[in-house]
Formats: structure tokens, sequence, C-alpha cells
């Protein structure tokens, strides 16, 4: 005898990129697409100034500052954006909000749900199962392109939200804005775009909110967790028709994001500069990389992402496992199509040259 819903006890949980123990500053830690340089110091200042009245009452209730500030950031309305418990529960807000559970289909078909192409995040398809909502998969193409075909095929499923990755992950690669705008048209739900590596990338999906275009099913994710160096604090935020937004207010948790997650963020964002000098180190190593990695017989797919997806010349695995034992560690996913590939973060440029020298020990 079980407590649980069933669909809870089928349920095979998000595997989350191992972290090494707490205090460890040894290990090389290249497999969870962290930002290697610290917060801004305008963060840092931040928070340093919080006091304990500040956490003795609740934070605002609609995170109003932190709403106009992120507004004022991508010259949107602060009805355009709703601030969430990182990007994660933008996620699971939204499918909460637009999708059906299986169980409000008495005609028991499998309408309603989560459409999305694979491989990408794999949180996506747990949040379906966990609120259990039908999910369609669409395979990519081999490049990591979303095919011609994705809005119909979810369009026929059924389907009333798609969540789509670009940059994409795991490859980096970033997919045409014209094809996103295209199955904005067709698509008959919420298009997601999930932007949280848009930092790295020479361009963003906002166009696609512009009020000439006249689509209201357009929803984007974005996270301070990657470009902002600012995992641990746990905010991400979306972008979208004020209609989308106040449907996703309706069902958030009364105070989402706590006050210090509040105060940094609009620090983080005012001072958006100090981030981007890091992106700029990024993106410099992640070319450095991606040649260094190709004159060692990988192939590197092109990325617009602070991660790099490389096929191996010998068992991925294999390495996966060499390079952990030397304390470097980097992604591996044990499942086609990414069976013979890595998933690299971009580091540091000692950190780099710390992986590529344990490479070359192999
Ligand atoms: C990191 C990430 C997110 C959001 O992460 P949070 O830390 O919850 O903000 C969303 N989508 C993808 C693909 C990610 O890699």
């Amino acid at each position: 005898m079980t407590y649980e819903r069933q669909n809870i006890s089928r349920l095979a949980p998000y595997t989350p990129g191992e972290q090494p123990k707490p205090g460890d500053r040894q290990t090389v830690k290249l497999n969870t697409n962290e930002n290697p340089y610290p917060p801004g110091q305008a963060v840092v200042d931040a928070l340093r100034s919080i006091d304990g009245e500040t956490l003795r009452r609740y934070p605002p209730p609609t995170a109003a500052q932190c709403r106009q500030t992120i507004a004022q950031a991508h010259s949107l309305d602060p009805k355009q954006v709703i601030v969430t418990n990182g990007g994660d529960e933008l996620l699971r807000l939204a499918i909460t909000v637009f999708c059906q559970p299986r169980a409000d289909n008495p005609s028991g078909a499998a309408t309603g749900g989560l459409g999305i192409a694979t491989p990408s995040y794999s949180l996506y398809e747990v949040l379906a199962a966990i609120h259990d909502t039908p999910l369609t998969s669409v395979p990519l193409l081999d490049n990591f392109e979303l095919p011609d075909s994705f809005a119909g095929k979810l369009n026929d499923a059924g389907c009333r939200l798609a969540m789509v990755v670009n940059p994409h992950a795991p490859s980096g690669r970033l997919g045409p804005l014209d094809r996103l705008e295209r199955i904005a048209q067709q698509f008959k739900g919420v298009l997601l775009i999930d932007e949280a590596y848009v930092d790295f990338a020479t361009r963003d999906a906002l166009p696609l909110l512009a009020t000439d275009k006249g689509l209201k099913n357009v929803l984007l994710l974005r996270t301070l967790s990657k470009g902002y160096s600012l995992a641990g604090l746990r905010l991400g935020y979306g972008l979208g028709h004020p209609d989308l937004i106040a449907a996703l207010d309706k069902a958030r948790d009364s105070y989402n994001t706590d006050a210090v997650a509040q105060t940094l963020a609009i620090a983080a964002l005012n001072n958006r500069q100090q981030a981007a000098q890091t992106w700029q180190a990024v993106t410099k190593e992640r070319d450095r990389l991606t040649g260094a990695l190709a004159d060692r017989g990988y192939r590197v797919y092109p990325s617009q992402a602070n991660f790099l997806l490389a096929q191996a010349p010998r068992p991925a695995k294999t390495i996966y496992e060499s390079l952990k034992s030397k304390g470097v560690l980097v992604r591996y996913f044990d499942q086609d199509p990414l069976r013979d590939k890595l998933r690299i973060t971009v580091g540091t440029p000692q950190q780099n040259d710390a992986l590529l020298t344990a490479l070359d020990s192999l």
C-alpha cells in the first residue's frame, strides 16, 4: 500500500548534475553550466546591505520593484513580467496553468498536454509526469534543429503548451527566429521559449513579443542562474503577453520569491554590464575550447551557450569516468542520441586548461 498518486509512484525523478561536497574547491566542475565567474560586485554589496528587519517581514508580494527593473531592462511593461523561484518554477507553473491533467479528460483522449522536442532539458518531461498531463515528444533533426512538422504534430496531439529551449540544451544550437515565429503562429497553444542560456548568445526572442507581431501565445523564460552567476539564489522570470502573465500570476505561491532574491535580482539587472563582462570571457573561452577539442578529434556542435556538446572519438562514457577520477566533472547522458557525446560547461581559462590536460593524459 502506498499513499502517493499512481503517476508519482511511477515517476522517474529528475537527476541533477553531481555537486561536489561543500568546501571542495579542488574539483574542476564543468557539469552543470554554472557561470565560472563570481556575481558582480553590485550584487555582493546588495547582499551585505540586507538586514534583520528585511528578513523579519514578508517580501513584497507582487515583487513590484523587481518586476519594474526587469521590465525596464527589456523595454517591456511590468504587466508582461512574472518573477519566479528559478526558471524551473516558471516551467512548473506553465504546466499547472496551461495543461490539462489526464483525469480531466473523461473521454480518455490524450489531449491538453505538453509538447517538447527531444533531446532537450529533461526536466520538461518530469514536470509533465508530475502533473499527469499527456506528453508529446517530437525528435529534433540530426543538427538539433526543430523539424518543420513540429507545430503540426503538437496541434494533432491537442497540446496546450510547448516548451522549446533556445539556445538549445544540450547542443548549444541557436535556432533561427523566423522558425520560432512560424511555430508560434501555427501552434494553437502557448509556446514557451526557454532562454536560460540566451545571455551567451548573439540574439534573443524578445522581438516576438512586439505588439505588431500579434503573437499572444509566446512566453519567454529567463534566469539569473547562468548568465548572472546566481544559481544559488533561485531567481528566474517569464516575459509575455499580459493575459498569459495574469493567468500564471493567479496560480503561483503567494511569496514565491524571497526578499533576498528580489533585492539581489534588482542589483544584478541594474548592473548588467558587470555580468556582461563574464559573458564576453565565457564566449571567448568557448571558441578556444571548441578549437582545442576539435584538434583532439572531437566533433563539436556550434554553440551559442556556455557549454559545448562534443562527440567523442572514443567511448564517451569511458572518457567521462576517467575525467571524473582525475577530478574533472563533465556531463554524460546515457541515452540516444547523446550516448557518444559529452556536454562540457565552459569554465575559466585555468579550468579549461585543466580539462584539456586531463584529456591529454587519458
Ligand atoms: C538552468 C536552466 C533552466 C532554469 O534554471 P533555474 O536555475 O531554475 O533558473 C531552465 N531551462 C534550462 C534548459 C536550463 O538549463
